[in-house]
């Protein structure tokens, strides 16, 4: 299974903050309440409470994406 990372549009964020409450673990608010990742895989315990993170988003500024293959 490809590693999943959370990333996030920073142009559709509203800066509310409501994903760090869903996921503390993977996302920190910077002082304008803007949150910020570290762009690491998350473990597969997190997976559940990211995949609600996207799906609760207000602004749809929430994705999951999958590691790209390395060319060879
Ligand atoms: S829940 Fe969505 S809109 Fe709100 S701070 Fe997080 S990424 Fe931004």
């Amino acid at each position: 299974m490809a590693d999943l990372r959370i990333t996030i549009d920073p142009i559709a964020c509203d800066a509310y903050g409501y994903c760090a409450e869903l996921l503390p673990e993977a996302i920190m608010l910077d002082e304008w309440g803007y949150p910020m990742v570290d762009g690491r895989p998350l473990p597969p315990d997190l997976l559940p409470a990211a995949s609600r993170a996207v799906r609760d988003c207000p602004k749809r500024a929430i994705s999951l994406t999958a590691n790209r293959p390395a060319r060879p």
